[in-house]
């Protein structure tokens, strides 16, 4: 048996059927008068309507406020990281580190010392890696470099040579009457003349004398050649080349007899002749010999 219910009982306990707080009792009588009661009906709709609408702006506000609190958060979340990383970040230290001088001159010792590391590790690279001439490299290289100081080629035909007189001068220094010296030497791809070497050397005013005097005289020559300039050999290229040479130095004094002294001949056969010397054959030298005109006393 339901019991019946009237408007203004129906309407106290409306608040109560909207919020779900009713007994099951009160429930079903109250379902009851609004199956019929229109007005009724229409207040619990208005209500629910009411309730439903509260609850959504109360969401609404909810979310708005912890959208509120988040951005709050993250803002200081983003403030306090950019603090953290500009103190932790390079400069900021190094200027900790300047500031209180502690790391300072210690980073710069240790850059000093990288340095002078560096540069001994390149001196030693430099001098490693220097080719030595009588190592097996470089002999390699100045056998493949024909013509070069170190390897001078031959003298020939093909070959643009060097002018091949000497300044007598020296020769002519010399005291006595006679004198030969035969000469080898390398004249080089400047010009000049290196790794000379006295192949003979003979004077007839001092053959029976000490030796000494001898070397005295033979290295005036010697001085002479060192001094001269050449223009370089040149190779059928055109390229300058350096080349052996030997040069033999002649001096031969004609007198007049005694004879001829003592009876006087014509004029023109009282004067001796300027005459060549023969050039003295070498076979076993690489290249030409040279000889000079001798001079007269
Ligand atoms: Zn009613």
């Amino acid at each position: 048996m339901i019991p019946y219910l009237d408007c203004p009982a129906a309407q106290a306990m409306l608040e109560a059927f909207v919020d779900g707080e009713l007994a099951v009792a009160d429930q079903v009588a109250l379902e009851s008068h609004l199956r019929w009661c229109r007005v009724c009906a229409a207040r619990v709709e208005d209500m629910q309507l009411i309730g439903a609408s509260l609850r959504v702006t109360s969401c609404a506000l909810r979310v708005g406020d912890e959208a509120d609190d988040s951005l709050t958060s993250v803002q200081s979340e983003v403030l306090t990281r950019i603090q953290t990383e500009r103190e932790q970040s390079t400069w900021s230290q190094l200027r900790g580190m300047c500031t209180d001088m502690r790391f300072f001159w210690p980073a710069v010792g240790a850059s000093f010392a990288l340095a002078a590391c560096v540069c001994v590790a390149a001196a030693v690279v430099a001098v490693t890696n220097a080719q030595k001439p009588d190592s097996l490299a470089g002999m390699i290289e100045t056998l493949a470099n024909p013509g070069s100081d170190e390897n001078p080629m031959r003298l020939d035909g093909a070959m643009f040579a060097p002018p091949r007189a000497l300044n007598d001068s020296a020769l002519a220094s010399l005291p006595g009457d006679d004198a030969v010296v035969a000469l080898a030497a390398v004249v080089t791809r400047e010009g000049r003349v290196a790794n000379y070497e006295v192949l003979f050397s003979e004077r007839e005013s001092v053959r029976r004398h000490d030796t000494a005097v001898q070397t005295d005289d033979v290295s005036s020559v010697v001085n002479a050649v060192k001094q001269s300039r050449f223009t370089p050999a040149q190779a059928v290229d055109g390229a300058p080349v350096a080349v052996n040479m030997v040069w033999v130095l002649a001096r031969t004094t004609v007198k007049a007899s005694a004879a001829l002294v003592a009876e006087p001949p014509p004029v023109r056969s009282a004067v001796p002749a300027p005459r060549p010397v023969s050039v003295t054959p070498k076979p076993e030298s690489p290249s030409t010999s040279v000889a000079l005109p001798s001079s007269t006393a």
